[in-house]
């Protein structure tokens, strides 16, 4: 990789560790199948592979340049598979093959493997070091692809540009790369990866061979997570919201399910040191999911991301206020503010949410948008619909 005179240490980096993704697909056993079938397949230069987050869309875009770019030849490889010892596979793997681009937002340099130092390549110097780290493609990433196609290839016959989230493309982004898209230079294939295929240009989707993936079975994910060592896997992939690639991530960056199911009863606690480390999304996305799993049992359904743990019922109207403040927070989560500065108000906020049946709502939270709503004065607040 190219390696940048900044040093590390000036860029603001946030202090927790960046989880990175498990990228390789040849781990990730559902997604074999659809990946022989679409090398097998193939008709268009550009595919736009979707399915739910934390499924593997990018392992799976990568597996495809992998395929593409692999020296070995093709009669000597099962199903058209990569080879993964040819000096191509191996350039592919440290993200340094010169005929292959991977375009992520600046946000997700880190967890794809790539060096964040090159971030904001045409942002100027040092105006990139301070600012938050983009989720958005820009159209500077854009323009620097094209002018990448436009090159001769370096090693490979063909060229390939993977975009990922193709969501993150703004429309400026997006406009520009029209064109290259619809008559690429020479052999160049594009791979757009998207959770969101919806919500991309109806334009852009159009020129696209369309790949669906899908979540493998929870036997599988649960089977697969326990071979990578995650233990109680069936309540991590609950956890993830049954994205195995998420369960997974969340293992690694310190998470067991221990301390998964203990988190209800230490947020109803204000327990802050139970977020100790956590950056703020994560943190956000947690509530959300405890507040999901709350309105759930509030109504005598089963909890979805936190089966198995200590879930009380609570007051519709107060849970609801609550989803609705973390939907706002979520929206600004990304915000580089250490998350300990939010944590004490966002646990405060839970418990304002929290006035449960049969506790007495003494809960001296400080006065939100719940607050406001009408309760009996010192009473237990009753949930039953
Ligand atoms: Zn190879």
């Amino acid at each position: 990789m190219v390696t940048r005179s900044a040093p590390k240490a000036e860029r603001g980096a946030p202090a927790e560790p960046v989880a990175r993704l498990d990228l390789d697909a040849a781990r990730l056993p559902w997604l074999h199948h659809t990946l022989a079938r679409t090398l097998a397949s193939q008709r268009s230069h550009a595919l736009l592979v979707s399915g739910p987050s934390g499924v593997g869309q990018l392992a799976f875009a990568l597996a495809l340049a992998k395929s593409w770019l692999c020296e070995t030849a093709p009669s000597e490889r099962p199903q058209q598979l990569a080879c993964g010892h040819c000096g191509s596979c191996h350039l592919v793997d440290e993200r340094s093959h010169p005929d292959l681009r991977l375009i992520v937002p600046e946000a997700l340099r880190g967890e794809v493997g790539l060096d964040a130092d090159e971030a904001g390549e045409s942002d100027g110097e040092g105006k990139s070091k301070k600012a938050k780290p983009s989720q958005e493609i820009k159209v500077d990433q854009i323009r620097a692809a094209i002018g990448f196609s436009e090159l001769t290839a370096g090693r490979a016959r063909t060229k390939v540009l993977v975009l990922h989230p193709a969501e993150a493309l703004n429309t400026v982004s997006a406009n520009a790369l029209l064109k290259t898209l619809e008559e690429p230079p020479g052999a160049l294939r594009f791979v757009l990866s998207s959770a969101e295929p919806q919500s991309l240009l109806p334009t852009l989707r159009s020129r696209c061979q369309v790949v669906p993936l899908s979540s493998p079975d929870a036997g599988t994910a649960i089977a697969w997570l326990a071979e990578q060592g995650v233990d109680r896997p069936e309540v991590m992939l609950a956890a993830s919201g049954e994205q195995p690639l998420v369960a997974l991530a969340m293992h690694q960056a310190g998470l067991d399910a221990a301390a998964w199911l203990a988190l209800p009863e230490r947020v109803a606690a204000g327990d802050v040191a139970a977020f100790t480390g956590w950056a703020l999304p994560p943190l956000v996305q947690t509530l959300q999911k405890l507040c999901h799993d709350r309105l759930l049992v509030s109504v005598g359904a089963a909890p979805r991301y936190f089966a198995g743990a200590r879930l009380a019922t609570g007051d519709i109207g107060r849970l609801s206020a609550w989803a609705a403040d973390l939907r706002r927070q979520a929206r600004h989560a990304d915000h580089p503010y250490n998350a300990g500065l939010a944590v004490e108000a966002l646990l405060a906020q839970a418990r304002e949410a929290s006035v449960v049946t049969g506790t007495p709502s003494g809960v001296n939270g400080k006065p939100g948008a719940a607050s406001a709503r009408q309760r009996p004065a010192g009473g237990p607040i009753h949930s039953q619909p």
